[in-house]
């Protein structure tokens, strides 16, 4: 699933000669019971802003781990950042900075973001400083897996949704 999505954001950020790494932590549990088309798509818009977002070859870093319960998405760009006041606003629909209208987008992607991430009962946190790069960071609580969760996994006619396996 992350090789899927992480070879789709390679070739963009690649398009765009932004360079972009990827760090899967072994603290992730080897199985996971996560909605995983709602977080992909979480995974999905916050990377192809970051890349969206800096220029050519600045970096876009991103990281994968689970603390506390939580699974946790930390992006970190080096693009144009976003001031304090227009922080406040980025989640609403339609909500698109001055500095961002350069580039193509309909200002939905965070909208829907935020949606699912509160439909997962996650949180999402912006740190950023106009012109020095953004911090996106996603929280979603994820119980850790029961003997039974990796049994059923494992097993080849199992019902049980099977979202993310740590280590492909
Ligand atoms: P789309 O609907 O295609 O995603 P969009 O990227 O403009 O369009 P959002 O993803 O909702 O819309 O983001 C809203 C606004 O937040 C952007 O227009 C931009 O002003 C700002 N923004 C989001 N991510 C970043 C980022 N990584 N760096 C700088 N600004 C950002
Ligand atoms: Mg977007």
């Amino acid at each position: 699933f992350f090789v899927h999505l992480f070879t789709l954001m390679n070739v963009r950020a690649e398009d765009e000669n932004v360079t972009f790494q990827w760090h899967i932590d072994d603290s992730l549990p080897p199985v996971m019971k996560l909605d995983d088309t709602k977080f992909g798509q979480i995974v999905l818009n916050i990377l192809s802003n970051a890349i969206k977002y800096t220029p050519a070859t600045k970096n876009v870093i991103c990281q994968i781990f689970y603390a506390q319960e939580q699974l946790v998405l930390v992006v970190k760009d080096e693009g144009i950042g976003i001031s304090e006041e227009e922080q406040q606003r980025l989640f609403s629909p339609y909500h698109r900075t001055d500095d961002a209208k350069k580039f193509e987008g309909t200002g939905l992607g965070l909208a829907i973001t935020k949606g699912l991430v509160d439909l997962m009962e996650g949180q999402i946190t912006v740190k950023s400083h106009a012109g020095s790069g953004s911090t996106f960071k996603i929280s979603i609580p994820v119980a850790p897996p029961t003997a039974q969760d990796i049994a059923d996994a494992q097993a080849p006619a199992s019902d049980v949704k099977l979202a993310i396996k740590a280590n492909p």
